[in-house]
C-alpha cells in the first residue's frame, strides 16, 4: 500500500519504518524541514534501540521516503495516518491545533478516495471533528473515510512493540476503512479489536489512565510501607502474582512521566469535565504522582539537613531507561527544587544529555556515573537504566564525599547497601543506616 505518515516524531518514524519493513510504500512527512533534510541523509534525530537501522535499510529498499511536502505525500497515498504531537494546554485540555491543521491540509490536496487514520493520542470525538474538518475543505468531494489506530508502543522498545502489540485497535465507521485496515495489519499477526471510533479514541485514553493509576497506586501504598517498616517491593510482588492484578506497573518510585501519561491525564479528565462528568479518580492518580516528587526531595533534605550548597549527583535524566526523552521527567522538576534551594547539581544520563542540555542551566553535565559521584554530598537514583544496577559501588563509595545514595527507582537492595557501609534511602522500604 501507498501510505502517508504525517509527523515524523518518536510515534510517526516508527509507524512508517516499521508499515515499510512490511512491504508497503511509506512517505514520512513532518513541517520540520531540518528535521527531514537529516533522515533524508538517515540521520535520526531521536534515540531508540533499532530504528536507525530498519531506517537505513529501508531507504535503501526504496520503501521509505522523507518528505516536507505533504500536498504531494497526500497525493500519492491512499492510508494516511496522522502522528503529530496532541500536547497539553495550559488548563490540560488537549491541544488540538496540529490535527486541524493536518486535517485541512489533507482535504486541500485529496485527488482521490483517502483514509485518514488518527493515530496520535486525541481526546474522544476528535474523530468527528476531523471528518466535518476534511468535509468542510474537500471542495471537490473526494470519497474519504477517518478511522482511529491508537498507538501503544513504549519509547526505548517501540519497534518491538510495534510489531508484536498485544492488540490492535482500529475504530472505523466504514466496511471499506475496516478492510484496508485490517489488511495493512495483517501480517503483524496479532488481535485486532474493530470497533467504533469513540471507543477507539477512548480505548487509548482509558488504558494510559488506568496503567498510571496503577502506579499511583503502589505510590500510595509505599508511603503506607514507610510508616510501618513494610518493604513495598515484596508487597508488590504478592500482589503481582494475583493473574488479575499482574505485576507491571506495580513498581513504586518518584512516580510517572514522560511524554504521554501526564498530559493522557489531563486530557482525560478534561474531556471528561467537558462531557459533564467529574473523573475524580483520576484527579487523584495525578495528585499522588505530584505529591511522591515531592516526599523525594523531602528524602533528600532530610538525608543531607541542609540543601544549600551541597554537591548532588544525579543518575538519570530520561524519563525512563532506553530513550532520550526527557518530556515531564521528573529528573527536571527534581532538579529544579534542589537548584531552587541552593544546591549544586552534578548528572549523568547514558543518552538524555543532549535534550536536557537545551533546558537546565548551572549543571554539571558528566561523562559517566562515576564521574558524577566524584566529590558529590550524596547520589541521587532518578531512572532506572540497567548500567546503574551494575555500577561498582565500592568505587562509587570511595568517590563520594559521603556514602549516602537516595534511590527513587529502588535499584538497589538495603541488605547488600548495608553491608558495602551506604547510608541508603529507597522508597517504600525501611531505610538502610
Ligand atoms: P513528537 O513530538 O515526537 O512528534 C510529532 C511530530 O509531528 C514532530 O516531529 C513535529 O514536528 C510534527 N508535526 C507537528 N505538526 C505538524 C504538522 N502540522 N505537519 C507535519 N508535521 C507536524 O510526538 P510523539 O511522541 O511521536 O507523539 C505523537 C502522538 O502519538 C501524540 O499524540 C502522543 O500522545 C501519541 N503517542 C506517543 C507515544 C510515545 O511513546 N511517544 C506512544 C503512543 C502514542
Amino acid at each position: 500500500m501507498n501510505i502517508s505518515i504525517i509527523g515524523s516524531g518518536y510515534v510517526g518514524l516508527v509507524t512508517g519504518t516499521c508499515f515499510a519493513e512490511l512491504g508497503n510504500k511509506v512517505i514520512c512527512v513532518d513541517n520540520d524541514a531540518a528535521k527531514i533534510k537529516r533522515l533524508k541523509k538517515a540521520s535520526v534525530p531521536i534515540y531508540e534501540p533499532g530504528l536507525e537501522d530498519l531506517i537505513k535499510k529501508n531507504i535503501k529498499s526504496k520503501r521509505l521516503f522523507f518528505s516536507a511536502d505533504l500536498k504531494s505525500a497526500v497525493r500519492k497515498s491512499e492510508v494516511i495516518f496522522i502522528t503529530v504531537g496532541t500536547p497539553s494546554k495550559e488548563n490540560g485540555e488537549a491541544d488540538l491545533t496540529g490535527i486541524e491543521n493536518v486535517a485541512r491540509s489533507i482535504a486541500h490536496n485529496m485527488n482521490g478516495y483517502k483514509l485518514i487514520v488518527e493515530k496520535s493520542t486525541v481526546p474522544v470525538e476528535t474523530g468527528a471533528w476531523v471528518k466535518r474538518t476534511i468535509d468542510m475543505h474537500n471542495h471537490k468531494k473526494y470519497k474519504f473515510d477517518v478511522a482511529s489506530s491508537p498507538e501503544f508502543l513504549r519509547e526505548g522498545q517501540a519497534i518491538s512493540d510495534f510489531m508484536h502489540p498485544d492488540r490492535i485497535v482500529i475504530g472505523v465507521e466504514s466496511g471499506k476503512a475496516k478492510d484496508i485496515l485490517l489488511n495493512l495489519y495483517k501480517p503483524l499477526k496479532s488481535a485486532i479489536l474493530v470497533t467504533d471510533i469513540k471507543s477507539a479514541e477512548l480505548i487509548k485514553h482509558a488504558s494510559n489512565s488506568f496503567l498510571a493509576a496503577k502506579i499511583s497506586f503502589i505510590n500510595a501504598v509505599s508511603n503506607l510501607c514507610e510508616k510501618v517498616g513494610a518493604d513495598v517491593a515484596k508487597v508488590a510482588e504478592g500482589m503481582g502474582l494475583d493473574r488479575r492484578i499482574n505485576g507491571m506497573f506495580l513498581d513504586a518510585g518518584i512516580g510517572y512521566g514522560g511524554s504521554c501519561f501526564p498530559k493522557d491525564i489531563d486530557a482525560f479528565i478534561s474531556i471528561s469535565e467537558k462531557l459533564g462528568y467529574d473523573f475524580s479518580l483520576l484527579k487523584e492518580v495525578k495528585n499522588i504522582n505530584n505529591a511522591q516528587k515531592i516526599n523525594f526531595i523531602e528524602k533528600i533534605q532530610d538525608s543531607l539537613w541542609i540543601v544549600k550548597d551541597k554537591t548532588i549527583a544525579i543518575l538519570g535524566l530520561a524519563f525512563k531507561p532506553n530513550t532520550d526523552d526527557i518530556r515531564s521527567a521528573a529528573s527536571i522538576d527534581i532538579i529544579r527544587m534542589l537548584q531552587d534551594q541552593g544546591a549544586k547539581i552534578k548528572v549523568y544520563d547514558p543518552c538524555a544529555v543532549n535534550n536536557a542540555k537545551a533546558v537546565l542551566k548551572k549543571v554539571k553535565f558528566c561523562k559517566d556515573s562515576y564521574d558524577a559521584a566524584k566529590g558529590s554530598d550524596c547520589l541521587v537514583v532518578v531512572t532506572e537504566w540497567s548500567e546503574f544496577k551494575e555500577l561498582d559501588l565500592v568505587r562509587i563509595k570511595k568517590l563520594l564525599k559521603h556514602p549516602l545514595i537516595i534511590d527513587g527507582r529502588n535499584i538497589y537492595e538495603p541488605i547488600q547497601m548495608k553491608k558495602l557501609g551506604f547510608k541508603y534511602v529507597s522508597i517504600g522500604r525501611a531505610k538502610v543506616v
